[in-house]
């Protein structure tokens, strides 16, 4: 599968200067005070891999996810965030499958909406949702658990049920792509 390296954060929600977190191989835990950032921090590694839900992000507009400011700093006109991945699996679709590491870009600017790039190339939020969705991870992955999901799927409709239980058998990745030859 697609192994995560490194996330970098610029100016996404409370993390202004650039941010690395790298992702060492195995179980990863985020720890920290109320109000320190890990939602942020889970939000931005969704964010990347083509969430286009601002309320998912907490937001009322995409865009609320860029750094708002506070009394001492002055809020920014864009957020960046970047995910570096370890494709020496190959098991990327074809289209990005020429290297080992893969870089995913995404950028939002102020009035301007999201672009994103994968190894400095621009590329459709399409190609990013669907290079997760073959992944079988995915910025809906039940790999990702938000706070207070636990108690939303256990009172969810059967079909919504069945969405998150088809994420984790790895086949939604087929949704969309039949979605995707729909549209042509
Ligand atoms: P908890 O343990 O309570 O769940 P948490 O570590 O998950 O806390 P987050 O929700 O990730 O915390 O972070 C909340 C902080 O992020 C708040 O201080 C909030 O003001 C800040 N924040 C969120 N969005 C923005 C934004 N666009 N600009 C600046 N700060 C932001
Ligand atoms: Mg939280």
């Amino acid at each position: 599968s697609l192994v995560f390296d490194k996330i970098t954060l610029t100016g996404f929600k409370s993390f202004v200067e650039p941010t690395d977190f790298l992702i060492e191989p195995g179980l990863t835990g985020i720890v920290g005070p109320n109000g320190c950032g890990k939602s942020n921090l889970l939000e931005a590694i969704r964010w990347v891999m083509g969430a286009n839900s601002a309320k998912a992000m907490r937001g009322a507009q995409m865009e609320d996810v860029i750094f708002s400011g506070t009394r001492q700093r002055p809020g920014r006109n864009q957020a960046h965030v970047t995910l570096s991945i370890n494709n020496s699996a190959r098991v990327a679709p074809a289209a990005f499958n020429d290297s080992d590491q893969l870089e995913v870009m995404r950028v939002i600017t102020k009035g301007k909406g999201s672009t994103y790039k994968i190894n400095g190339k621009t590329v459709r939020a399409k190609d990013v949702q669907l290079l997760f969705a073959d992944a079988s991870t995915g910025a809906n992955s039940p790999a990702l658990v938000r706070q207070n999901q636990i108690s939303e799927l256990i009172s969810a409709k059967p079909a919504n049920r069945r969405r998150v239980l088809e994420e984790a058998a790895g086949i939604s990745g087929l949704h969309s792509r039949r979605h995707e030859a729909e549209l042509r």
